[in-house]
């Protein structure tokens, strides 16, 4: 039996994300996807938001998606688009890139990367000791991990198989989502009714419309059939537009389910095996890297044995509120999405409060990821918040911030008196740079704060201290983070 630090169920943006994490934490770590390859059939998400460019720039990557997406102000509520280009980000934007693109490209990073990939191979189950668990594969194989991480969407069968229950909110409405050739001309732009949301799409290749219909009535849990697709535009736009050949036809509906918890002893979920909504306001895929960017570096001092196992229980207490406040998010906008003449006073209603300064900010902070902010006590306002990625001084030149994470350690920056720190115990794992910043400090939606002399930046890019003069509290949170020297 082949044997893995870490084995990832699910190649998907969490399961990719999540072995690149681990592949930089020189954590031996392997993937199983049951595609034959990393291709997606059909475009499924449309981009993501300002945090999750800022996580992949935090790893040197942001450049490789911005290069084949296009920046645009995207955050929205109703159909009122949120402008967030004051933000206090290098990336004030979201980027429109379609999930097999994305797909494409972290396919091509974690190839760099010492990860081991098990295509064409299904998670059947496990069984889970004190160790570790044996993970049994559809070819009739077992591999044996330390830890097992779900990263199989919705339908996990890693969260099925844990015994991790998925409560939430039953469906209340479904989507047909399709590209396909048509032979009449389609209208352009979105239709909002009573039902919901509708539109259709020409793609790059200048032949293939993606089309997005709302069904009438919610659909069965069976795939639609290329009647399903006609029957439903016909009755929102009185035409099936003459449909044929299509390369995808999938279904999606407003089902609101999170696991009740994202550990089961050796076993971890993420990503949409964690959490599934309404895909309004794009939130999904970024949630999904967001997870895997938070347990990545945990996961792997756990496995080195530089941390306690209870490093991982703050996985679950940090990233489940962000997700449980995302999912409440998603269903206010599936609402929004629906127009019958009450909800229409409604949709109005918000969309002009929505562009007022302080709402905009704060649902653009919701919506970009920016304003996540992990419980790590009371003190200055940037401690459980990210950090921003300043213009630096360095005795060796200019440096940003980002560009020290590249490789997902953690840093001590020391903004005072040059070597006014010593922290040789952990002089092992945490990098500690002394540099200048004249700058002004800004955080999204919260403004300006006081400049801090010093600040512990975890891997993840969240601040897990903050210096103001003195070094008091330093060692207590480089014991609780990175380990007893
Ligand atoms: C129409 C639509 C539009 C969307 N738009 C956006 C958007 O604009 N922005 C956004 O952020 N999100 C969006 N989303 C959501 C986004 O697509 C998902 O949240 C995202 O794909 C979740 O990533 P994941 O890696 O967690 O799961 P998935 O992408 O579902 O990946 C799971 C992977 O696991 C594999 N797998 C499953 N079971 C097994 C098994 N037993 N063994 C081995 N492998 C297995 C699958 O083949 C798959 O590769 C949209 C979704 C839809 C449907």
């Amino acid at each position: 039996m082949a044997k893995h630090a870490v084995v990832i169920a699910g190649g998907g943006p969490a399961g990719m994300m999540l072995a690149a994490e681990l592949a930089l934490a020189k954590v031996d770590v392997a993937v199983v996807e049951q595609r034959p390859d990393h291709v997606l059939v059909g475009s499924r998400a449309g981009g993501f938001h300002s945090r999750t460019i800022e996580l992949l720039d935090q790893r040197g990557v942001a450049e490789r998606f911005l290069e084949e997406g296009q920046v645009a102000q995207a955050a929205m509520i109703a159909s009122t688009v949120l402008d967030m280009s004051d933000f206090p980000t290098r990336h004030p934007y979201s980027l429109g890139i379609w999930q097999n693109k994305i797909e494409r490209i972290m396919a091509a990073w974690i190839a760099e990367l010492p990860v081991r990939i098990y295509y064409g191979c299904e998670v059947k189950g496990f069984a889970q000791d004190d160790t570790g668990a044996d993970v049994e594969l559809s070819d009739g194989e077992s591999l044996r991990a330390q830890y097992l991480v779900g990263c199989d969407g919705g339908r996990s069968v890693v969260r099925k198989a844990a015994g991790i229950g998925f409560p939430g909110w039953d469906p209340t409405r479904s989507n047909l989502i399709a590209e396909i050739e048509v032979t009449e001309e389609t209208p352009r732009g979105i239709r909002h009714d009573a039902t919901g949301v509708h539109g259709l799409h020409l793609m790059e290749d200048g032949k293939t419309v993606r089309v997005i219909v709302t069904e009438q009535q919610l659909g069965p849990s069976s795939e639609p059939t290329l009647g399903d697709l006609s029957e439903a535009l016909i009755a929102v736009y009185g035409t099936d537009f003459g449909i044929h050949n299509p390369t995808w036809i999938s279904r999606f509906t407003d089902m609101t389910r999170q696991a009740e918890s994202y550990r089961a002893g050796r076993v971890l979920l993420a990503g949409d095996s964690a959490h599934v909504h309404y895909p309004a306001g794009g939130q999904g895929l970024s949630l999904g890297v967001g997870d895997a960017v938070n347990l990545g570096w945990k996961l792997a001092q756990v496995v080195k044995g530089t941390s306690p196992e209870s490093l991982l229980d703050t996985y679950h207490a940090e990233r489940h509120p962000v997700a449980a406040r995302a999912l409440q998010h998603t269903m206010a906008q599936g609402a929004l999405q629906r127009r019958d003449e009450r909800m229409k006073g409604l949709v109005d209603m918000v969309s002009e409060l929505a562009i007022m300064d302080e709402p905009r900010k704060r649902l653009c902070g919701i919506i970009s990821g920016l304003d996540i902010h992990y419980e790590l006590g009371e003190g200055h306002p940037l401690l459980g918040r990210r950090m921003p990625d300043l213009d630096l001084v360095t005795a060796d030149g200019p440096l940003r911030v980002f560009t020290l994470l590249h490789e997902a350690k953690p840093v001590l920056l020391n903004l005072g008196d040059p070597g006014g720190f010593d922290i040789t115990p952990w002089a092992d794992r945490v990098r500690l740079i002394d540099a200048e910043y004249v700058g002004l400090w800004e955080l999204p939606v919260l403004g300006a704060v006081t400049a801090p002399t010093a600040v512990l930046i975890r891997p993840d890019g969240y601040v897990a201290w903050v210096g103001e003069g003195t070094d008091t509290g330093l060692r207590d949170a480089l014991t609780i983070w990175f380990g007893t020297p």
